[in-house]
């Protein structure tokens, strides 16, 4: 009885980088995976990558079945840690011709107090494993910044992306 058949672990169950379900890319010379719609489904079944593991997963999946489909260029993906023990998400935007790391969040303008969901790419931390910090930077910086879309201020943070259903409808009264 004890014979074929009783590994407890499949090994076809874990996710591996060279799924066709997961993209690799590299995001300031680093590679990141992002997975499609099928490979976040997999992920969910056994939340690792090449035998690694990956972090914050419900958190992740969350945001990304309520969110980032919706709107084309926004991913979420994963980079390993520096310790290369753990994947560790990462949101990217891709400009045209590159993916560009990101941070969602909610802000509100400090004037007009208009709020909405943005993508930033100025923050500290962020650049955490790319080839070179203060390159990357600089190239997130040039992408064309967006100001409030209601008072035209300048948002904190080198905003790239609003979130277009946040966006004030052109007849509606402040
Ligand atoms: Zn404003």
């Amino acid at each position: 009885m004890g014979g074929a058949g009783c590994s407890l672990t499949a090994p076809e169950v874990s996710v591996k980088s060279t799924d066709q379900n997961i993209m690799v890319g590299t995001v300031d010379s680093q590679p990141i995976v992002i997975p499609d719609e099928k490979g976040w489904e997999m992920l969910l079944e056994a939340p690792e990558i090449d035998t690694i593991p990956v972090s914050a997963m419900i958190y992740v999946y969350r945001r990304f079945c309520d969110e980032f489909p919706k709107f084309p260029g926004l991913r979420m993906g994963f980079v390993l840690a520096p310790t290369g023990k753990t994947w560790i998400s990462m949101a990217v935007f891709w400009t045209g011709d590159r993916w560009q790391r990101v941070i969602v969040e909610t802000v509100q303008c400090r004037r007009c107090l208009w709020r909405g969901t943005v993508a930033q790419t100025i923050r500290s931390g962020l650049y955490f494993g790319a080839a070179n910090v203060e390159d990357a930077m600089k190239r997130a910086r040039e992408l064309p910044g967006l100001g409030c879309p209601q008072c035209g201020l300048t948002l904190l943070g080198h905003v790239i992306w609003i979130n277009p259903e946040d966006l004030p409808a052109s007849d509606a009264k402040v």
